[in-house]
């Protein structure tokens, strides 16, 4: 489908009417931003059937998993907001020391001002909706890019956007990389950008040109290391879910496995089982809940990366470009410098590295990026300590995988190639407010500050 762009020329207005807004304090009451909120939520509850053909239309997904990993986290973090909005928002008052009696300290929370949100395709709603929330609730105006690729949700967020969010207060700009590098020309106090590093950078540079603070959610390879104490059906189970889910296109999925021979050799065993489970014997058919690949470049991509392994198709490695459609897919035998282990795979594409011990496996995944995630299996917690005093990711789930996610309690970001700074519940309010410093002086008692004027020579004369 062809989505309508926004005319660049309409953009300085846009960004004055939404800094006037901001500068009139509309969006600081508490009340307001409440409101909006709530508006936000009737936007997806009230169109839920039409997201979901629309997240169909994009990516193949399916309702439930539309309603899972997308539609229901964001009603649930709108809820969330608008429960803690108050507690969130109150300042701090800051115990100081005897010097400072006389004097009341606290930090304000002050909305950071006209933000710009661009998203990406693969969670087209999710990773577009949640940061806004945040947004909302620290009392901020905003841009929202949605990503070109996810056609059909950026024209429905397009359509049902003025109906039911103040427009004076938040807009759409609809379109790909023309209208992103124009938007990226004007100053903003905060860019909230999810996608990869190589348009993070692009983001930063313009971002830095205004010294306008970024936040950034990128990708990367998060690896799975996997001992040899392991429950290979129950690792099987829970990793080919992470890595399956929304077809590989997920910036968390695991991107790959690192183990010993015999675990590699189990996990092949046990994952026709497991996938026959998950999509029946035909994953491509109407009935399965298999997505397809986002588009033709995506899906050329992959299938060019599989073609240049020297690694061994253990199962899968079916293509068919007409249905953006490739198979679950568990490339063995992988060595360390393998195509395959360049570039995050995005896809359902698995490969293994088997090496002599742990120690071996973490040295591999230290001479790599900082990965988003990191996902140790062992039963035994003196390996898993092992494992993380000796690595660095974004987030950990030890035994499972992608669930961290899901806890509004917990920072979800990266760190350096994979990511700066972090998001989601209360996080996510943080990261769009200022901390103000106060400090209230009284006009009393002038003669207990003396000391500090100058010239200096009369008090010191007097030590
Ligand atoms: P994408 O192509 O949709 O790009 C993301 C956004 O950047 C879009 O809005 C697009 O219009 C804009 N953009 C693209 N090229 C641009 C350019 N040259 N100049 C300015 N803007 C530009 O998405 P993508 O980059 O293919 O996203 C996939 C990557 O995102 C993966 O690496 C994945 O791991 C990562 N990701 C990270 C998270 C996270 O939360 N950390 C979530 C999802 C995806």
């Amino acid at each position: 489908m062809s989505l309508i762009h926004t005319n660049v020329d309409e953009l300085p207005q846009i960004v004055q009417e939404l800094r006037k807004s901001f500068h009139s304090n509309l969006t600081k009451p508490l009340s307001y931003r409440k409101e909006q909120l709530r508006n936000l939520y009737r936007m997806i509850n009230e169109n839920e059937q039409a997201f979901c053909d629309a997240l169909y239309k994009d990516l193949h997904k399916q309702k439930h998993e539309a309603i899972l990993g997308e539609l229901g986290w964001v009603k649930q973090e709108a809820l969330d907001a608008i429960s803690n909005l108050k507690s969130w928002a109150e300042p701090n008052y800051v115990k100081v020391n005897l010097g400072y009696m006389l004097n009341k300290c606290h930090v304000r929370k002050e909305p950071i001002g006209i933000v710009l949100i661009i998203g990406t395709w693969n969670y087209p709603v999710n990773l577009l909706l949640m940061p806004f929330i945040g947004a909302i609730a620290a009392g901020c105006t905003a841009i929202l890019k949605p990503s070109e690729l996810s056609a059909h949700i950026a024209s429905l967020i397009s359509e049902l956007f003025p109906k039911y969010l103040d427009q004076n207060a938040y807009r759409i700009v609809s379109g790909g990389v023309v209208e992103t590098t124009a938007l990226l020309k004007y100053r903003f106090d905060h860019i909230f950008y999810t996608g990869s590093g190589k348009v993070g950078k692009i983001i930063m540079s313009a971002a830095a040109e205004h010294l306008t603070p970024v936040t950034l959610e990128l990708g990367g390879k998060s690896p799975v290391i996997a001992t040899n104490d392991v429950d290979i059906p129950l690792l099987a189970k829970r990793i080919l879910w992470g890595k399956l889910m929304n077809c590989g296109q997920t910036c968390i999925a695991p991107d790959y496995m690192i183990c010993e021979r015999s675990v590699q050799d189990a996990f092949i065993k046990e994952a026709p089982k497991i996938i026959e489970q998950f999509y029946g014997s035909d994953p491509q058919s109407g009935t399965s809940d298999y997505c397809r690949i986002i588009n033709k470049n995506h899906f050329d991509r992959l299938q060019n990366l599989l073609n240049q392994t020297k690694g061994r198709i253990a199962y899968g490695g079916n293509f068919d470009r007409d249905d953006l459609y490739i198979s679950p897919t568990i490339v063995a035998d992988v060595s360390k410098d393998d195509k395959l282990m360049e570039d995050e795979i995005f896809g359902p594409i698995f490969p293994i590295i088997v090496v002599e011990n742990l120690d071996e496996a973490i040295e591999y995944v230290n001479s790599k990026d900082i990965p988003l995630a990191l996902y140790p299996f062992s039963k035994s917690d003196k390996t898993i300590k092992h494992i993380l005093d000796n690595t660095r990711s974004g987030g950990t789930v030890i035994n499972d995988c992608l669930m961290h996610f899901t806890v509004k309690e917990l920072p979800f970001g990266g760190q350096g190639p994979s990511g700066i700074g972090s998001y989601h519940g209360k996080r996510s309010f943080d990261t769009f407010s200022h901390e103000r410093a106060i400090m209230t002086t009284p006009f009393a008692l002038e003669n207990l500050v003396k000391a500090r004027y100058p010239p200096y020579n009369e008090f010191n004369a007097k030590l």
